[in-house]
């Protein structure tokens, strides 16, 4: 199965679902889409080096994980629009990778982009579905979405994913993203929550949660 993975910003896919990833690229072809490429993430540093840092950490990242593909969008960081334009995009993807699963932001999370990226997502996944939009392939019918939290905890999480065995493979990816863990502890804080959801949960040491969407 292939799976497809969207992230607001470079770091999103490995801090809110890297556990995941990591188990799931054992035996799945994953495929992670970056609708920004997160050059507002620091005002040290002008942007366009600090996209090309973040791309290459990427990476970096990916490779831990055992990412398959990463796709870069470049959407502005912090301006991303459900738009068109960027449907148009996602839809083609989605029917061009046929994924078995999306996986993507839920869409509560209180950042802007994390919010606009859930809207497109599952609104292109219905899309993709249907006989519609021409030019972005033949229909394809996507079977289940998960949606991640990251820095908004889901209120009511029903999917939950033991991440014990692969916690320290996402901390590992977490900490290839240098241009943002030297100025906050991203892998501490993600640490907790994964411990929280695998206490509270009862169902593992760490746990990643996802709400649950009909593809
Ligand atoms: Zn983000």
């Amino acid at each position: 199965m292939n799976v497809l993975v969207f992230a607001p910003h470079p770091d999103d896919a490995a801090i809110s679902c890297g556990g995941t990833i990591s188990k799931l690229s054992k035996k799945n072809k994953v495929i992670v889409v970056y609708m920004t490429s997160g050059e507002a993430g620091s005002i040290k540093i002008s942007e366009k080096k600090l996209a090309k840092q973040r791309e290459a950490e990427v990476k970096k990242a990916a490779k831990i994980l055992g990412v398959k593909k990463t796709i870069f969008l470049r959407n502005p960081d912090g301006f991303l629009e459900f738009n068109k334009k960027n449907l148009q995009k996602i839809i083609s993807i989605i029917r061009q990778e046929k994924p078995g699963l999306v996986i993507c932001p839920y869409e509560k999370d209180k950042h802007r982009d994390h919010k606009a990226t859930a809207e497109l997502v599952l609104d292109s996944v219905w899309k993709a579905s249907g006989p519609w939009i021409k030019g972005t392939g033949k229909p394809w019918d996507v079977k289940e979405v998960l949606c991640y939290e990251t820095w908004t905890p889901i209120q009511n999480p029903v999917h939950f994913e033991d991440i014990s065995k692969t916690i320290a493979t996402k901390v590992k990816a977490i900490k290839c993203f240098k241009s943002q863990t030297k100025d906050i502890g991203y892998d501490e804080a993600v640490k907790c929550l994964n411990r929280f959801r695998g206490v509270m949960s009862g169902l593992g040491n760490y746990c990643e949660c996802f709400e649950v969407k009909e593809g």
